[in-house]
């Protein structure tokens, strides 16, 4: 049987990141074909092609690299890859991952991964990752899945996965969903099946800025109003709990939603916004009266970057709301009966 192909590229973060005097502290250096190196008898899993394509701390990522990355996953798959990884940095993960989900249509999988250590440290954790992220990539229960973040033997889906915490190695978790499933003995196994998953058309406009804003004890929600002259096209409220603001940011929301599309999430980092619970003014009953779309499961910092696709594609305003009922709500699932064996 032949082996299977995997391409790694590499955009710098911490896996990649050495030493520099001169910046008084570590900064992306090594490249793909260097980590790959790293990892002994990772080229004995598959036949492996390791490429730079960007050598960034992944705050400094944006739209334009990730199409760039998409373009060059796309050709791997096309050229025949069994699967694609990408190495960056884990600041963004939770951001990048979504929004290449958002575009992601083959079933081979497209995985991310990086390192919390960086490779110089005692317990560097980035070899291990891109074994794992490998071992993932290869294997056919991986297919049909989207994008994929593999850390710390670990497999999340791209639309739950969190970066939880600043500096631990256990920073990745998918606190509604629950992690796609582990690396065990050099193998993936998932929890669940594969579930489909939406995909957004291409842009066909450059992505818009779209702002999140959280609502705040004691605020109004003026910086909201601010965006507007700043040139942002759309809001997302980062709003309390089930998707609350309070009574001014509410009288806020209602001008602003006749002019943009306005998006309520919830900024306690797990859970859906309400729909029919709250009645007070600020609630997510009356803010919806008001015009604005409640994004369901999806966190903030997630519908932010579906929004913007969403515009990017040209999609009417009035759409929105039902493009968010199609991400923002989960698939349902039925039962069927299976017969009992033979
Ligand atoms: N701390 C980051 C990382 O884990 C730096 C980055 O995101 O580039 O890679």
């Amino acid at each position: 049987m032949s082996r299977p192909s995997v391409a790694i590229a590499s955009l710098g973060g911490t896996i990649s990141m050495t030493p520099s005097d001169a910046a008084g502290g570590v900064v992306p250096r090594l490249d793909a074909s260097q980590l790959v190196a790293a990892v002994p008898g990772l080229g004995t899993l598959a036949d492996l092609t390791a490429e730079p394509l960007f050598q960034l701390p992944s705050a400094s990522l944006g739209t334009a690299q990730l199409l760039e990355c998409l373009a060059w996953a796309e050709g791997k798959i096309a050229g025949g890859a069994r699967g694609v990884v990408l190495t960056q940095g884990t600041d963004t993960i939770e951001e990048t991952a979504f929004f290449l989900d958002l575009y992601w249509r083959y079933p081979e999988p497209l995985i991310i991964t990086g390192a919390m250590r960086t490779p110089l440290s005692v317990g560097a954790d980035g070899p291990a990752n891109l074994l794992a992220a490998v071992q993932v990539a290869i294997d056919d229960q991986s297919r049909e899945r989207g994008v994929l973040v593999v850390m710390n033997d670990t497999v999340h889906r791209a639309r739950w996965v969190c970066k939880s915490d600043s500096l631990s190695v256990q920073t990745f978790t998918s606190p509604d969903g629950g992690p796609a499933g582990r690396v065990v003995e050099g193998r993936p196994e998932y929890f669940h099946p594969p579930v489909g998953r939406p995909l957004a058309s291409r842009p066909v406009r450059t992505f818009p800025k779209v702002a999140v804003v959280p609502a705040l004890l004691d605020d109004d929600g003026d910086l909201a109003v601010a965006a507007l002259d700043l040139g942002y096209e759309a809001i997302v409220v980062a709003g309390f709990g089930a998707g609350h603001v309070s009574f001014g940011f509410a009288e806020h929301i209602e001008r602003l939603a006749k002019v943009v599309p306005v998006v309520i999430a919830s900024r306690t980092g797990a859970g859906s916004t309400a729909s029919r619970t709250y009645g007070f003014a600020g609630s997510e009953v009356d803010l919806a009266r008001r015009g604005a779309t409640l994004s369901k499961w999806l966190h903030p910092l997630k519908a932010r970057l579906l929004l913007g696709a969403l515009l990017a594609a040209g999609t009417p305003h009035q759409q929105i709301p039902e493009a968010f009922a199609k991400w923002g709500t989960l698939p349902r699932h039925s039962l069927t009966n299976q017969q009992p064996a033979p």
